[in-house]
């Protein structure tokens, strides 16, 4: 443990360099770590920088975190639904970079919204409405963000420990008691395979217990985008429509999944109760409610809620059409997160404007059957010159073959 201390502390404070660092995170690399290193190193990359107290909400605290996915608007779901369950959700998120979205960015697109509070609103909000969703401030474990500077431009970013370490720092120093985590695995994911996958997920839960939280993982795919929206207020809207019970049933069972575990943990209840009470809340509307005073609650006009066109209305809508008939195959999410970034709705460098109203609302599934000359999806942007581009990058990841494809576990597994 002193050891470690002295290393993460010396490589924040710039007083050892690059090179022994980078030498130490290649041995991490090809030799692993046992369970009471890792704990070590995370415990001391969450200290280094600002930890959140959130125990004046009490116990219950929950946050939920992905490790990063195509069409991932699962917060907007979950966390409103274990809000409207007791869940105290004082949460901060991340913006999107590359082809993965942030769901910062998804709450912007909605007018008024205020990701930014001072943080007796934050509290006062918590307490009140019992949840609150705002952008990283402060400085939560630093010594992360440059060891993750470190490793990718070392080629040591796809380590398990390494990976784990750097999530549960910073779920770890946002402070909540309950922590949930939706771990992808597939073509769109960090993890391109389940076993990878399980093994993130169980390191990440063994850290979680070594340091006195509850953690959970939900292990899910991302071979295909989830749900059909890709974009900021696309996905927004899409959110909406499974609060209402309507839409994508694999996104509504993943979030009804999330949020039952986030119940679970914080109350110490059965998972089954817990996911019959997330479904209820859909059904009698308890849960659209609590995102209703959410949103109103951070600022954001709610008008969308019951009329979803009023939402950053798009300049340019262009169907794309299947070029022949046939079974939906593949649809490669990556190249979808791809394609819906060529038409303004993602970013790639830090700090690039991004276009809420782009991105692509796709109308078929794997297994689905289409005729030629059928719409396959609708796209969005206000840039008609952005859309050759994408439209070309969006056919090529969409296959179409002569036979129906098996179809896929959403939820592969949970680790608790
Ligand atoms: N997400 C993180 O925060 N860190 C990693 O190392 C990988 C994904």
């Amino acid at each position: 443990e002193e050891e470690i201390a002295f290393f993460v502390r010396g490589f924040t404070a710039g007083e050892i360099p690059d090179y022994q660092m980078s030498a130490l995170l290649m041995a991490i690399f090809f030799r692993g770590m046992t369970g009471d290193e890792l704990s070590a190193m995370t415990r001391e990359m969450m200290l280094s920088g600002d930890t959140l107290d959130l125990s004046v909400f009490g116990e219950h605290t929950a946050d939920k975190h992905s490790t990063g996915g195509v069409g991932d608007k699962t917060t907007l779901i979950a966390a409103p639904i274990a809000a409207s369950l007791g869940c105290r959700i004082a949460k901060m998120s991340g913006r999107g970079l590359g082809f993965t979205g942030g769901t910062v960015d998804k709450l912007e697109s909605i007018p008024g919204f205020r990701t930014v509070l001072a943080p007796e609103e934050f509290e006062e909000q918590v307490k009140r409405v019992g949840i609150a969703v705002v952008g990283q401030s402060g400085s939560l474990a630093p010594a992360d963000k440059k060891i993750y500077a470190l490793r990718d431009v070392t080629a040591t970013i796809e380590s398990i420990p390494l990976i784990a370490s750097s999530i549960m720092s910073k779920k770890l120093a946002a402070g909540s008691k309950n922590i949930v985590l939706d771990v992808k695995v597939g073509s769109g994911a960090f993890m391109k395979d389940s076993e990878q996958g399980r093994k993130l997920a169980e390191t990440m839960v063994g850290i979680g217990k070594a340091c006195s939280r509850r953690v959970s993982a939900v292990i899910s795919n991302m071979n295909v985008p989830l749900g059909s929206a890709v974009g900021n207020a696309l996905e927004v809207l899409e959110a909406v429509e499974i609060l209402k019970g309507e839409g994508d049933v694999a996104l509504r069972t993943l979030c009804v999944e999330l949020a039952a575990q986030m119940v679970s943990l914080s109350f110490e209840k059965p998972i089954d109760e817990c996911r019959a009470a997330a479904k209820d809340a859909i059904r009698d509307g308890s849960a659209l409610a609590k995102f209703r005073e959410w949103i109103g609650a951070q600022g954001g006009d709610t008008a969308f809620i019951d009329d979803p066109a009023s939402l950053c209305p798009a300049k340019v809508e262009y169907v794309l059409t299947a070029p022949r008939s046939g079974f939906i195959g593949a649809i490669n999410a990556s190249e979808v997160g791809k394609a819906s970034m060529l038409l303004g709705a993602g970013r790639e460098e830090v700090g690039d404007p991004i276009d809420p109203s782009a991105g692509i609302r796709l109308l078929k599934k794997p297994g689905d059957p289409v005729a030629a000359g059928e719409t396959l999806a609708i796209l969005f942007t206000s840039d008609e010159l952005r859309i050759p581009a994408s439209a070309e990058l969006l056919l090529d990841s969409v296959a179409i073959g002569d036979e129906r494809p098996e179809a896929q576990r959403l939820i592969i597994d949970v680790i608790s």
